[in-house]
């Protein structure tokens, strides 16, 4: 007899949980190491005795199931500690954006109902800046390497390593309830306050999981395997460094934590510990490759997944020719966020490097478990090939976002999570994201894609960077204008010969001959989001100021 569901009883250990992504590491590596910056190395099994402690001081400052704690730091060995140590005793981690402004960030803890906080040196004076939104934060633990001074007149609980040193380890963590919530944080979107996104257990357990299985079964051009030296350049307190700490750890791969992002050590780091695996967006790519330190690294063993924006075919060629392995890969926020790596199809496999940085810079297959479509303004399928909005269903998209009924129920109207992206399944299969859905250019009722507009400018050798965005036009609705940074030493470029190289490719049939309205500027800079990626809201912002 089959037992119903009522009958079964719920073993110690059968719930997916945090907690259980920790027992092969304690014998498969217990000497590997976990490095942050150039300071310190710790062993796994000095990191998971900290853990443990970690856990114990959590109990004695009154965390409980279901509380919040706020972290805000650099990618460190300690932020790893908190990332388990927080979830496995019952509460979640608020991974606390630091590149908001104070008040945006204090609404953030406020909003969370953050009780503890773990705060670096370095952001005690946002604390003094954010002061009224703490009323509900009980204590304040300072994250330093270097002298200290208690904050505000908050209950100051003291430093990380001497609570660490006095804490008594946790012997039996708890048994949790599978779906209680693990991790939290904020999405800034286009409008009103910064929404909490926020993931369980068995969300974190199973991405976990899946996203480990597909790096481990599929390695053209990228995978990830336990015996790579892991360092994340997705910051800590974006969707958990897209989650990729959570796998490291379990495989108890070598991992290396940078800090602060410094252009400099970051390069120093890569070298000295022979990273070979990354992952990180498109500019910080672009500025890492870009560094004049950058001669001093040896490229060839690094393997890299780019992702959080279009992974453009020129800048796969541009790390192709330093001998980086490079795949796009697909998510956000919602979605925990790997949705899909631009993996090689066996069959495909081969081919020149312009065909396979063609390949690579596609957005890639979806994940096992992760379900897609493409569907139109009502939701209705879409012909294969043609664009419409991207949706998902999968076991680890958020359910909805903290305390906001109405947009939870935007963002999952029809039973589908909305990604707000436009997107088409090509030929090879391949899913392909045209563009976010507010950045299509309309001009005179056609859609234009700003990614196809970037890609073909990125081609030109003298364009080192290029954001395209749709400006008011009087006869068209709107135009293209495409902001470019040019290369140094490239001689002289103007924009009448960018217009050029345009126009030649758009002639070729790419793209649509509506883009051959597209304006070219040149400017020194680009505007960048908090997690650097091209802020086009901001682009649009302050063309608008000039234009007025
Ligand atoms: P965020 O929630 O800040 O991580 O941003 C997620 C958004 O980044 C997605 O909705 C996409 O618009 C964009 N994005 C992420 N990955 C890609 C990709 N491979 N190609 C194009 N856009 C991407």
């Amino acid at each position: 007899m089959i037992p119903d569901e009522g009958t079964v009883e719920r073993r110690p250990g059968s719930a997916l949980l945090i907690r259980e992504l920790l027992h092969r590491v304690r014998t498969w590596a217990p000497d590997g190491t976990i490095t942050y910056r150039d300071r310190l190395t710790l062993s796994y099994r000095e990191w998971l005795q900290r853990v443990d402690r970690l856990g114990g001081w959590l109990r004695e400052l009154g965390v409980e199931p279901g509380d919040r704690v706020g972290v805000l730091d650099y990618d460190s060995h300690r932020y790893l500690e908190l990332f388990f140590a927080v979830p496995m005793s019952g509460a979640a981690v608020h991974t606390v954006n630091v590149r908001l402004t104070p008040d945006q960030m204090g609404y953030t803890i406020a909003h969370a109902g953050d009780t503890v906080l773990f705060v670096h040196v370095d952001f005690l004076p946002l604390l003094k800046a954010m002061a009224g939104h703490l009323t509900g934060v009980r204590h304040v633990i300072v994250l330093t390497e270097g002298a200290w001074e208690a904050p505000l007149g908050l209950t100051c609980a003291g430093e990380y390593e001497e609570g660490l040193a006095k804490a008594e380890a946790v012997k039996e963590w708890p048994d949790l309830a599978e779906d209680s919530m693990a991790t939290l944080f904020y999405t800034t979107g286009t409008t009103g306050e910064p929404k909490g996104v926020s993931f369980s257990h068995r969300q974190i357990v199973l991405h976990t999981l899946t996203a480990g299985l597909t790096l481990a079964v599929h390695d053209d051009p990228v995978g990830f395997r336990a015996d790579d030296v892991y360092l994340p350049l997705t910051p800590m307190f974006h969707v958990h460094a897209w989650g990729l700490p959570y796998l490291a750890t379990m495989l108890g791969a070598t991992q290396v934590y940078p800090g602060k992002y410094e252009p400099q050590m970051l390069l120093q780091l890569l070298t000295k510990h022979r990273v070979t695996f990354s992952h990180c967006v498109p500019t910080l790519l672009q500025m890492l490759l870009h560094h004049p330190a950058s001669g001093t690294v040896d490229w060839r063993r690094l393997k890299l997944i780019i992702g959080g924006a279009a992974l453009l075919p020129a800048l796969v060629r541009e790390a192709q020719s330093h001998g980086i392995r490079i795949a796009g890969g697909y998510g956000m926020s919602e979605t925990c966020p790997i949705i899909a790596v631009a993996h090689i199809k066996p069959s495909m496999a081969g081919g020149t490097d312009e065909e396979r940085a063609d390949l690579a810079s596609r957005t890639g297959f979806a994940l096992p478990l992760v379900q897609t479509a493409v569907v139109d303004g009502e939701g209705r399928p879409m012909e294969l090939g043609k664009v419409g909005e991207l949706v998902l269903r999968a076991p680890w998209l958020t359910s909805g976002y903290l305390g906001d009924a109405g947009s939870s129920d935007r963002l999952w109207r029809g039973g589908w999570l909305h990604t707000g992206d436009g997107a088409y399944v090509d030929t090879d299969g391949y899913l392909r994201i045209t563009d976010r859905l507010k950045d299509v250019i309309k001009i005179g009722g056609e859609w234009i894609s700003s990614l196809e507009i970037e890609s073909a400018l990125a081609r030109h050798p003298a364009v080192r960077e290029v954001a395209v965005i749709g400006v008011p036009d009087a006869k068209w609705d709107e135009h293209p204008r495409a902001e470019v940074v040019l290369r140094e030493g490239m001689g002289e470029v103007t924009p009448r010969e960018l217009s050029r190289h345009l126009h030649a490719v758009i002639e070729s049939g790419v793209i649509h001959k509506r883009a051959l309205l597209t304006e070219v500027v040149l400017v020194s800079a680009i505007p960048k989001t908090s997690v650097g990626k091209v802020d086009k809201k901001r682009m649009r912002a302050n063309h608008a100021a000039a234009s007025a």
